[in-house]
C-alpha cells in the first residue's frame, strides 16, 4: 500500500471545514483553498508593510496622535494606516461615530477605531528606560505594533502591560523593542 491510499482526517486551515488530506503536511481541502490563503498571506504582508512605511514617515506626528481621544480623518489615516474612503465608509455605515465640527473637521473617537483595527505604535520615550538585556538581540524582538497585531491588544493594553510587568524595551531607531520570550510569557498566561 502506498502512501498515496492515505485518508488523514483535516481542518482546512482557510475554509475550516473538515476533509481527508493525502499527506500529513496537506494544509487545504483544495486548490483554490490553497491560493486563496497564499493571496490572504499575501495582503497582510503587505499591509503590514505599508504601515511600517508611514510610521517612518510620520513617526512624530504619531507619538502625538497616540494620546489624543478625537482625531481627525486624514489623522486616522496616518495612526492606523487605513484610506480615507475607508473611514468615511464606516462611518456612513454606523460602524463608528462622528463628530462634524465643521467643514473638513470630522472628528472621530480614536478607542472606537482601535477596536477595528490595530493602531501603528510608537512608544513615548522614559527617561529611566531599561535598556534590553545584552542577551537578547533584534530578531529575538518584537517592536510594540508587532506586539499588538499578535496578540490583539490595543496599543494602550500593550504599553500598561509592559510597564506593568516592568519588561525590558529599547528604543533603536524609531521603534521600541520587546523580549519575544517575556511577552509570549505575560501573554500566554493571560
Ligand atoms: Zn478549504
Amino acid at each position: 500500500m502506498g502512501f498515496s491510499k492515505l485518508k488523514i482526517p483535516k481542518v482546512c486551515e482557510q475554509c475550516h471545514k473538515p476533509f481527508e488530506a493525502k499527506t500529513i503536511t496537506t494544509r487545504f481541502c483544495s486548490n483554490s483553498c490553497a491560493s486563496k490563503n497564499g493571496k490572504e498571506r499575501k495582503k497582510q504582508e503587505k499591509e503590514l508593510q505599508e504601515k511600517e512605511k508611514i510610521l517612518e514617515k510620520y513617526a512624530d506626528k504619531i507619538a502625538i496622535l497616540q494620546h489624543r481621544e478625537f482625531i481627525s480623518v486624514s489623522e486616522a489615516v496616518v495612526l492606523f494606516g487605513i484610506s480615507k474612503s475607508t473611514i468615511h465608509r464606516l462611518i456612513k455605515q454606523k460602524l463608528i461615530h462622528s463628530v462634524n465640527l465643521g467643514e473638513r473637521l470630522t472628528r472621530i473617537n480614536k478607542m472606537e477605531l482601535e477596536k477595528l483595527f490595530s493602531p501603528i505604535i510608537i512608544y513615548k520615550e522614559d527617561k529611566q528606560e531599561k535598556e534590553l538585556p545584552k542577551k537578547y538581540k533584534k530578531e529575538d524582538c518584537y517592536t510594540l505594533s508587532q506586539v499588538s497585531e499578535k496578540f490583539g491588544a490595543n496599543p494602550s493594553t500593550v504599553t500598561s502591560i509592559i510597564k506593568k510587568f516592568n519588561v525590558p524595551k529599547e528604543k533603536i531607531g524609531k521603534f521600541v523593542y520587546v523580549p519575544k520570550v517575556e511577552i509570549d510569557k505575560i501573554f500566554i498566561r493571560q
